[in-house]
């Protein structure tokens, strides 16, 4: 059943594992602030994300497609990690195998400090020329803060964000990496997901599978809550802290 507070179990198990596991997803980021960019009365409001975030749309009218994701950067760069992101990093360091999986794009994990990433859907710091490859600079993204458009010094090509846009496949190798991580794991954590978007939504039950204790950390309920072994209902930036000192005093 679902609870407010974390297990003793979760705890000893924890502390115990050689093998962790994290997965998290825009829970996490909306605590930090992180608007879904439905919000209504922005700049940005006559958009839906599914209508920019596709490779029609931005061969269609990649200037437009430029400017959404440098205001999504500029958001994201104006808000910073929370107590959960941070947990996270102390985590990491306790356990000797520890992967984190995100779903999230925002880059806070990485400003947080966490290390050891599987970057499920990119990240939106980074840029990309769409024709070579080539991984953007800052200097070729400057002519988009004054209405240009962004292309490859090298070939002329446009700049993309790094990121999985609907209809795309996951970065190549990514996850197999989650996805071996996630059997090996003695202790999943699924955090701040809905656990509706495939494939990451299969890994807590690729985890179970495997053999590993799944608890989901989330302020609802989600659609996988009936398999995991666990349910812990609250913020990621008040659950985790407390969780990950816990596991802390006890492998002391
Ligand atoms: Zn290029």
């Amino acid at each position: 059943m679902p609870h407010r507070a974390f297990s003793h179990e979760l705890v000893d198990r924890l502390a115990r594992a050689q093998h962790v596991a994290a997965l998290t997803g825009a829970g996490i980021s909306a605590e930090s602030g992180i608007p879904t960019f439905r919000d209504p009365g922005g700049l940005w409001e006559q958009f839906k994300p599914e209508e920019l975030a596709n490779v029609q749309a931005f061969l269609r009218n990649p200037k437009l497609v430029q400017a959404w994701y440098t205001h999504r950067r500029n958001v994201a760069l104006e808000k910073a990690p929370n107590p959960g992101h941070k947990a996270l990093v102390e985590l990491e360091g306790l356990v000797p195998d520890f992967l984190l999986i995100t779903q999230n794009v925002d880059h806070l994990h990485q400003r947080a400090g966490s290390k050891r990433m599987a970057e499920l859907h990119g990240n939106i710091t980074r840029s990309y020329c769409i024709d070579c490859g080539k991984t953007a600079t800052e200097q070729e993204m400057t002519p988009i803060a004054s209405g240009g458009v962004a292309q490859c010094s090298a070939c002329g090509g446009y700049i993309r964000p790094d990121v999985v846009w609907f209809g795309e496949m996951l970065p190549e190798g990514v996850m197999e990496w989650a996805g071996e991580a996630a059997q090996r794991a003695e202790v999943f954590l699924s955090i701040g997901t809905s656990a509706v978007v495939y494939p990451a939504a299969g890994l807590p039950l690729l985890a179970k599978e495997g053999g590993a204790y799944v608890a989901e950390i989330n302020i609802e309920a989600s659609a996988i809550a009936g398999y995991v072994d666990e349910v812990v209902l609250g913020k990621a930036g008040e659950v985790l802290p407390a969780l990950v000192q816990a596991v802390r005093e006890k492998r002391a």
